[in-house]
């Protein structure tokens, strides 16, 4: 059998830096290597790349610069969200949504250790949220409810203005990890009325170790990393203006791209599952959400040696996220949406991106169709 050239189809764990965004940081390194936050020239050259950054991100997510502050990551703007939003409600109830990213569970976990009654809001078996599995758990005692945009693992976006007026309604804080989101909707805040929105920049092919918390303004939340008065007070730490710059490179790149993006994804998916269609015991798991990520489970295989023989023949794929990877537990996002553990554990996530031709999605289809025969016995 011939193998595969490297074809990478794990764009949802991370993407490659784009050439614009990499020329663009470039002179931030060494050139203008300055503290954003020193009062000199330097370092007024270095906030002005950061204030230009700051602006352009707001612009594309209809936000004031104002109600954007810089992160080290999806990661970390997810734990301020839930514990800054969370202490800041006086330790009323939290809401999270079983699909959750481990970002979000975990911090959901530290909320518990600190006192704070954290609750689990299901899905149905197309992995989305139920708006009226949701009002029934409101009431004037919740403070926080947690739902991300479009799944990492499965694609499935979730209702988020329609969640984002539930809580309203409720007077509690609605946040939305938009991390996986980002890359492929239009998002407009005010237009989806949530109060905290997540970023990370290696989704877009922008930098790894930068991201984004939009605070609406008004918003009251308490810090989580202490130390100076960096981002308006709001998160101490020296500004990373190369990442900074190369996150709104990217960004901007991202939307102006998105709809000729989203019909090469389209076409991409088309293909791929063309490339399977005749290969039996196969079935997508989760509702149509974005075009880039497929979770497919195929009855019979262990995902474990499916993804290691992939991977030998030079196509990386991944059995969801990334940060959960090296651990043998079945996907949560999976049982959560009814699967039982061995199906979870049959299932991978393929996703797509722009650099993909249609002979790299047709090449790998053919390679994982005869690598699931063959692990199959037949
Ligand atoms: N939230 C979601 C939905 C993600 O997919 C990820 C990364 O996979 C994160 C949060 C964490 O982002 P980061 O890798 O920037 O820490």
């Amino acid at each position: 059998m011939q193998q595969a050239k490297n074809i990478y189809l794990d764009h949802a764990a991370t993407t490659p830096l784009c050439q614009e965004a990499f020329e663009k940081m470039s002179p931030y390194f060494c050139d203008c290597f300055g503290n954003a936050d020193s009062p000199h020239g330097v370092g007024r050259k270095a906030m002005l790349a950061v204030d230009n950054a700051r602006d352009k991100i707001a612009e594309i997510l209809h936000a004031n610069p104002k109600e954007i502050y810089f992160t080290s990551g999806g990661t970390e703007a997810d734990n301020w969200a839930l514990v800054g939003g969370a202490l800041a409600q006086k330790g009323k109830r939290v809401i999270v949504s079983a699909v959750e990213h481990h970002a979000v569970l975990s911090a959901a976990d530290k909320l518990r250790d600190m006192g704070v009654k954290v609750d689990v809001l299901p899905v149905n078996n197309g992995g989305r949220v139920e708006i009226s599995a949701l009002e029934s758990m409101m009431d004037a005692d919740v403070g926080l409810v947690c739902v991300m945009m479009a799944n990492n693992e499965t694609g499935v976006l979730q209702p988020t203005k329609e969640i984002a007026t539930l809580c309203k309604k409720y007077g509690a804080l609605c946040f939305a990890d938009g991390v996986q989101a980002a890359p492929y909707l239009d998002i407009d805040v005010k237009e989806l009325g949530v109060d905290m929105l997540s970023l990370s920049a290696h989704k877009f092919y922008g930098p790894k170790g930068i991201g984004a918390l939009y605070i609406k303004s008004g918003v009251k939340i308490e810090k989580f990393v202490s130390g100076g008065e960096q981002e308006r007070g709001m998160r101490g730490g020296t500004v990373n203006v190369p990442a900074v710059v190369g996150f709104a490179t990217a960004l901007e790149l991202t939307a102006k791209e998105r709809a000729e993006r989203q019909a090469h994804l389209s076409a991409l998916r088309t293909a791929f599952l063309e490339g399977l269609a005749d290969l039996d015991g196969v079935t997508k798991n989760g509702e149509e959400g974005l075009p880039a990520v497929l979770n497919l489970r195929f009855d019979g295989v262990d995902n474990d040696s499916l993804l290691y023989a992939m991977d030998l023949k030079g196509v990386a794929m991944a059995a969801g996220s990334a940060c959960a990877s090296a651990s043998v537990k079945p996907s949560h996002v999976l049982t959560a949406m009814g699967l039982s553990e061995q199906e979870a554990k049959n299932s991978v996530r393929i996703s797509f991106g722009k650099d993909n031709t249609e002979e790299d999605v047709r090449t790998a289809a053919r390679v994982l169709k005869e690598e699931v025969e063959k692990q199959r016995g037949l």
